[in-house]
């Protein structure tokens, strides 16, 4: 066997013909799931993974998968995602792909007995322009049909009619479902999006944890008055109960939170929203990340401890809902052991951290050892035009991503399938 590299100009020739799909004339790039820029990006990947070897194909939740190996065999899955948030940038997701994809043209270029199965996919939707992470959720059996089917568009379009668009039936969206027999394991290369690696002048994140999202609407009801005639203690003001709770809960996160803990108030309004009138109403809405789940519950509790204080000072009603959560995510201690074996031994510099971005990644890590591999964003910027890692940076992922398949491949299948 030929020695294993990656081919550094032949990566960055393909990362960058993939940015030209729905590149703006402005800089930025414009490929949600289902348009047509999408849908002409995964038909040339579709003849990139055919033109390497692959058997390539599109399942009906829109991910294109490039497949080594026979169709009975578990695979190994290195995957991420080739959609764009609006006006997105060229290495979210698609670095993963292009860079998977490398390093099976590298294997079977180089003749390596793989002699297992090995899958390059790119999932559809990550960015959640219908439904968030809609492929690799779909193939990992984690999305219901009435989920799928009441979702919509930014601009109100359903869910189906976005499918129907580029030739897939909301129907047969349940056969992109696999048996998680059909899974060995999970890899996945993917940019920082954060400032850590680039300030600590690493080369490599592996990622340790993927950190749940939890997210919740507090509506305080007070009576909305006259804001001359009122006297101070005889108010009950929504306003100023919702802006207590907010303060006391970040000034509790800084005192006693986990580093890793994030907490904020994205939405805030006040009812009727005049200089003039106390506000009889507030509605605060409030997202919690955390690496552990446990931390995650303790953050959300100092948040509903809060806003029922602050309630119970101003005499108002409270109502909390719910409004939606991602469990935080870890990956298999192995896999990260394997990869920090890889980093030291090509010589790059690597710290083990939590993601506080999702990922497909965390669809995978419940079925199958899963790991992630994180290279540094110039700035920490993402999900923007100015997104860019450097080349050295691309190349290096791509290697450490070629090498842990190599040892995945080794030691999990020595002894056959
Ligand atoms: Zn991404």
């Amino acid at each position: 066997m030929r020695s294993a590299k990656i081919n550094c100009e032949r990566l960055l020739d393909d990362l960058s013909k993939l940015a030209s799909f729905g590149a703006l004339p402005a800089g930025g790039i414009d490929r949600p799931a289902f348009s047509a820029a999408h849908a002409q990006a995964s038909e040339w990947l579709v003849a990139r993974m055919t033109h390497a070897g692959l058997r390539a194909r599109v399942d009906d939740a829109g991910n294109v998968i490039g497949r080594l190996g026979p169709d009975e065999w578990p695979a190994l899955v290195c995957g991420s995602h080739i959609d764009t948030v609006p006006g997105g940038g060229a290495f979210d997701g698609s670095l993963g792909v292009i860079a998977a994809l490398e390093c099976a043209r590298v294997l079977v270029e180089t003749g390596a007995d793989i002699g297992k199965a090995l899958e390059v996919v790119a999932f559809c939707d990550e960015e959640g322009a219908y439904l968030s992470m809609l492929g690799s959720r779909a193939m990992t059996g984690g999305l219901s049909a009435e989920e799928a089917g009441t979702a919509k568009g930014r601009d109100g379009e359903p869910l189906a009619g976005a499918m129907q668009r580029v030739g897939l039936s909301m129907a047969n969206l349940a056969r992109a479902e696999r048996r998680p027999r059909a899974f060995d394991s999970y890899l996945e290369l993917h940019i920082e999006q954060g400032p850590v690696l680039e300030a600590k002048g690493l080369d490599v994140g592996i990622v340790g944890s993927i950190i749940g999202v939890d997210i919740a609407e507090y509506v305080l009801k007070g009576q909305s008055r006259h804001a001359g005639t009122t006297p101070m203690d005889e108010r009950r003001d929504a306003g100023r109960a919702a802006c207590e709770a907010i303060t006391a809960v970040f000034a509790a996160q800084e005192q006693r939170g986990a580093p890793e803990s994030r907490l904020t108030f994205g939405a805030l309004e006040f009812v009727p929203g005049a200089s003039n009138v106390v506000p009889g109403g507030a509605r605060a809405v409030s997202e919690v990340r955390a690496a552990r789940a446990q931390d995650m519950r303790q953050l959300r509790a100092a948040v509903d401890s809060a806003f029922d204080l602050a309630a119970a000072r101003h005499a108002l009603t409270l109502e909390k809902r719910h409004l939606g959560a991602d469990k935080p995510s870890h990956m298999a201690p192995d896999m990260i052991d394997l990869i920090a074996g890889v980093c030291s031994e090509l010589d790059f510099k690597f710290t083990v951290m939590p993601s506080g971005a999702s990922h497909d990644a965390s669809n995978f890590a419940e079925l199958v050892p899963t790991g992630m591999i994180f290279v540094a964003s110039r700035g920490g910027v993402s999900h923007h035009p100015e997104e860019f890692s450097e080349p050295r940076a691309v190349v290096n992922g791509a290697a450490v991503l070629l090498e842990t398949i190599k040892r995945v491949i080794a030691a999990r299948w020595k002894d056959g399938p």
